[in-house]
């Protein structure tokens, strides 16, 4: 098999049969949906890498495997001092190719690895995209801004509710006192 020359419509089992490495730093431009979470100028690239295999767990089925990394670093804004923060993105998972929808849902559950329905033409890049996405935070922020963050509501009064003496154990040391 040739390198694929479109991303976007890779032949997974072809890709997976010939045990195919693909590797390569895409521009972040390229991901539109992540970009359009991002803020600021977004600059830089993605670096992924995916291999095929075939049955690595030897569940005895012919099954495709695809694993995948990637990495990047995006703009979005601390959610505390509002200016730009830089996260890193890691991204290392394992994904099988099952026949179809149904098998999926019957089978996610038991399975560590991620279930992706076979397609004859596989967006790569979406999928990608996809893990990039989950993978943002839902409150970005500066490390110093996390450490200085103040104690929200609920916190502030699990901290008064302790500190503040329960009436019930103000009566029951008064009358241990009277003993
Ligand atoms: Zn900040």
């Amino acid at each position: 098999m040739q390198t694929p020359k479109n991303l976007r419509a890779l032949d997974v089992k072809a890709f997976a049969k010939s045990q195919m490495h693909l590797e390569g730093d895409t521009p972040l431009a390229v991901f539109e949906r992540l970009v359009s979470d991002c803020s600021g100028e977004v600059t830089g690239h993605v670096s992924w890498a995916a291999q095929g295999a075939m049955d690595p767990e030897q569940r005895g089925k012919d099954d495709a495997w695809l694993h995948l990394e990637a990495k990047a670093a995006v703009p979005l804004t601390c959610q505390r001092c509002l200016h730009p923060v830089s996260v890193a993105l890691l991204i290392e998972q394992d994904f099988r190719f099952v026949a179809d929808e149904a098998t999926a849902l019957a089978e996610d559950d038991a399975s560590d690895e991620d279930l992706l329905v076979m397609e004859d033409s596989f967006d790569l890049m979406a999928l990608i995209e996809d893990e990039l996405l989950m993978a943002l935070p839902l409150v970005p922020m500066h490390e110093v801004c996390l450490s200085e963050q103040a104690p929200t509501s609920a916190e502030e009064e699990a901290i008064l509710a302790e500190v503040k003496p329960n009436p019930f154990a103000v009566l029951a040391s008064l009358k241990t006192r009277k003993l």
